[in-house]
């Protein structure tokens, strides 16, 4: 059996809780995994004076696949997010989301698998920015001016929209290469290019070009707001979808919604050599310590770690176990109950008790 040497950042909020839970389940599952552990978020800064201290990043590095609870960014203290600081630090370029329904999940969807990926490191969130007020705004407002022969307000704030040909066509490649490893058929570039010509524009011309290198797989694009209105009215037609950084980060919750919402909503942030898995949501301060949020994200997020490793049969079977907790409805948080306060609901460790037992049990049949 194959030794995995793996990053595991617990985070902070319910990011402990959750992580436990995920570990526990992973290694239910057979596989052999070392886990380095490593504390990063708001409770090493006294520490270390910063929430993403070199040696985590150093020890990702090292070992290539990482996991992560989540870490808090508070807000207006002019702190950068870890998570972008991250993402961009270890050119973590695409993010894979994939949105599926499983029996049992109360949506107002059934059958819906897709998938975002979704460009990481440039667009609105690249965090160039200048503040209202600031010199910098007031030298680019004049510069703008002068090139364009458009006023922009004095006292406006600015933030650029960077989008390149480098950062998309690795993407797209990416994407294709994805699809083709897990038997997707179709990618959908979203973009609004016919208002932004040279950012989205640049990203659909981009896209088409690299489309066909791949014409195994089907290839078409979708302006942004008709993509959110597709999603919610016939979402069964769409598979992979590839989007710049704030279509994805937005449509990523919607897709959410589609099937169950956040707390099942997992992720991989992927390089050309490194990869960071992690839900989709945050760290969900006011349950902190509670045993009380939903560990399956995170789980599903495992599973995904799982697959990248090659442990195929393993991610199987976390998905199954996982399929079965949702199915039965015995094993499952709060939030994935119709009311709120149904007493039936369980914590966040006994649904990795449940899951732990299913995987034990299935490996004694097996
Ligand atoms: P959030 O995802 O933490 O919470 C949104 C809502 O969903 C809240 O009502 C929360 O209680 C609920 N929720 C979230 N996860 C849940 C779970 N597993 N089970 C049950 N309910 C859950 O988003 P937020 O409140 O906007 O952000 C809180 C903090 O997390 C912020 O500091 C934000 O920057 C950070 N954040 C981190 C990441 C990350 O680490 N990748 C991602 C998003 C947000």
């Amino acid at each position: 059996m194959t030794r995995h040497t793996i990053t595991l950042i617990p985070g902070d909020g319910v990011g402990p809780e959750l992580s436990d839970a995920m570990r526990r389940v992973v290694d239910a599952t057979g596989v052999d995994i070392e886990w380095d552990v490593h504390d990063a978020g708001l409770d090493v800064i006294a520490e270390y004076g910063e929430p993403m201290p070199q040696h985590v990043l150093d020890s990702i590095r090292k070992n290539k696949v990482a996991i992560k609870g989540p870490i808090t960014t508070p807000v207006g203290k002019g702190m950068r997010s870890v998570n972008v600081a991250l993402r961009r630090d270890l050119d973590l370029y695409s993010l894979v989301r994939p949105c599926k329904w499983y029996p049992g999940v109360r949506s107002r969807y059934a059958d819906v698998d897709l998938v975002i990926i979704r460009e990481n490191t440039e667009d609105l969130y690249a965090g160039i920015e200048f503040e209202e007020g600031s010199e910098d705004a007031a030298r680019i407002i004049d510069l703008i001016g002068e090139l364009s022969g458009r006023a922009i307000r004095k006292d406006s704030g600015i933030s650029i929209k960077p989008i390149s040909v480098f950062g998309t066509e690795r993407v797209f490649r990416f994407a294709f290469k994805w699809a083709i490893a897990n038997g997707r058929k179709k990618i959908t570039a979203v973009h609004k290019a016919n208002i932004m010509k040279y950012t989205d524009g640049l990203w659909l011309r981009v896209a088409q070009h690299v489309a066909t290198e791949f014409p195994q797989i089907e290839f078409e694009d979708r302006i942004v707001d008709n993509m959110c209105m597709q999603l919610v009215q016939k979402p069964e037609l769409y598979d992979v979808m590839v989007m710049p950084n704030l279509y994805g980060d937005i449509l990523s919750d919607l897709c959410a919604g589609l099937v169950g919402g956040l707390g099942l909503a997992p992720g991989a942030n992927m390089g050309d050599e490194i990869a960071v898995f992690e839900a989709t949501h945050g760290s969900a301060p006011k349950y902190k310590g509670l045993n009380k949020a939903n560990p399956m994200a995170m789980m599903f997020s495992g599973m995904m770690m799982l697959r990248h490793l090659g442990e195929l049969a393993a991610a199987d079977r976390l998905e199954n176990a996982l399929a079965w907790a949702i199915a039965s409805g015995e094993a499952v948080t709060y939030d994935m109950k119709l009311n709120r306060d149904d007493p039936s609901a369980v914590g966040t460790s006994e649904v990795a008790d449940a899951i732990v037992a299913r995987l034990a049990a299935s490996r004694a049949g097996a």
